[in-house]
């Protein structure tokens, strides 16, 4: 037997061993189908092999994959265009992951003081239970301990308050505070939606001092919200924005969103990546987009994400020994457990159905938002059937 494991042990895995998916259902190897509410965390945001997307990758494929970005690359141009002309942006920059997104954002709102000769102004306030990424800045940023230990000094400036404590955001902000970075839903940190009346008073704040707000949408941006970003919602917008997940669809894409004035200090020579804005992940970023920003597209996440809210409250009603709790907006949905979540998760892996934990005793539902009611409705049904599992076994 070979017992020699190749990779690194970082994840612990669940046992199953993916082979192909289709819209909201992922198979394995031995052909068994699990209907995917993960969605690769809130990745497949139009599901597994959706036509557009394959087409526009295949095609893409046949004529070009990489030059670098010391060249034109046509279809970077075009989604950035289509990017400011659907947000407060006007300018966008390519990277590869979520992480990365939100290291431009950092370098953004950090320049922007230093060429207006404020080079002192370098801190950014974030908030209890976030989540930004897996860098050593990103790690720094989150603030949670689980991933900060054992990878030396925390990288500095960064400041962290209580989870959408305005006050608390206040009294921190001094003569160094260069920005406020936030969630507009913490995703990774238990679906804890942040207040249209917080992010408000999160936009005055920065305005009274003149910070820079950078709203990490990395999960909960690109439609799941029933709006192309979850901000839209509370009538405000950012200097800064990092997206990601959803908005390659699978493919890995990041991207930091960003006003003129706060982009004004990224000039040449400054940033850069080899593979960021690359002509494949730019053929699949604008496929998705052309789904997305097609029209009824988004309404039609608002009304399936009330089926399915309306069936998890069904559900907390019915096992309140299993679930508490209802949380989240849109198809951006978390249940909070009575039992470990780990258990719950456990208990509907068993039936087929992927979810993901999160922080807070919480699993993270998250269906693509092609997901038909029908398909919503057998999702609140396996989540039943698991419930009621659970709930016996709790109860005996
Ligand atoms: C996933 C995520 C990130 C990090 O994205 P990666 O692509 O894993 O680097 C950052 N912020 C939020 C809110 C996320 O959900």
């Amino acid at each position: 037997m070979n017992t020699h494991m190749p990779l690194f042990d970082t994840y612990k895995r669940a046992p199953l061993t993916v082979e192909r998916g289709e819209g909201v259902w992922l198979h394995d190897v031995a052909g068994a189908a699990y209907l995917d509410f993960g969605s690769g965390i809130a990745v497949n945001a139009l599901g597994h092999a959706h036509p557009h997307l394959v087409e526009a990758l295949t095609e893409q494929a046949k004529k070009l994959w990489h030059t670098s970005n010391l060249y034109e690359i046509p279809g970077q141009t075009r989604l950035a265009d289509r990017l400011c002309e659907a947000t407060f942006a006007d300018r966008v920059f390519f990277a590869n992951s979520g992480a990365e997104a939100i290291e431009c954002a950092i370098k953004t709102a950090r320049r922007y003081f230093h060429v207006r000769g404020e080079p002192g102004r370098v801190d950014i306030i974030t908030f209890e239970g976030a989540f930004h990424g897996r860098t050593l800045a990103t790690i720094a940023a989150g603030g949670q301990a689980k991933y900060l230990e054992g990878f030396g000094p925390k990288a500095p400036g960064f400041v962290q308050v209580p989870f959408a404590d305005i006050e608390a955001a206040r009294a921190a902000v001094t003569e160094t505070t260069a920005a406020i970075l936030i969630e507009p839903i913490q995703g990774e940190g238990g679906i804890r939606v942040v207040s249209e009346q917080t992010l408000r008073e999160l936009r005055a704040l920065c305005d009274e001092h003149g910070l820079l707000l950078i709203f990490d949408e990395i999960q909960c941006g690109m439609g799941r919200t029933g709006r192309l970003f979850a901000h839209e919602h509370a009538g405000v917008t950012p200097d800064i924005m990092a997206s990601a997940k959803a908005l390659g669809g699978g493919f890995p894409v990041g991207a930091c969103l960003a006003t003129e004035d706060a982009a004004s200090g990224m000039v040449p020579g400054v940033h850069g990546t080899t593979y960021g804005g690359n002509p494949l992940a730019m053929a699949v970023g604008n496929a998705v987009l052309d789904v997305m920003l097609a029209d009824g597209f988004l309404e039609t996440v608002e009304r399936r994400a009330l089926r399915l809210k309306q069936g998890l409250h069904g559900l907390v009603d019915q096992f309140p020994d299993v679930f508490t709790e209802v949380r989240g907006t849109g198809l951006m949905a978390g249940l909070q457990c009575a039992l470990p979540n780990t258990q719950v998760v456990a208990a509907l892996f068993d039936g087929h159905m992927l979810v993901v934990p999160a922080g807070d005793n919480v699993i993270r539902i998250l269906p693509p938002l092609i997901a038909t009611d029908a398909e919503i409705a057998e999702g609140i049904s396996r989540l039943e059937a698991a419930a009621r599992g659970l709930s016996a076994s709790h109860a005996a």
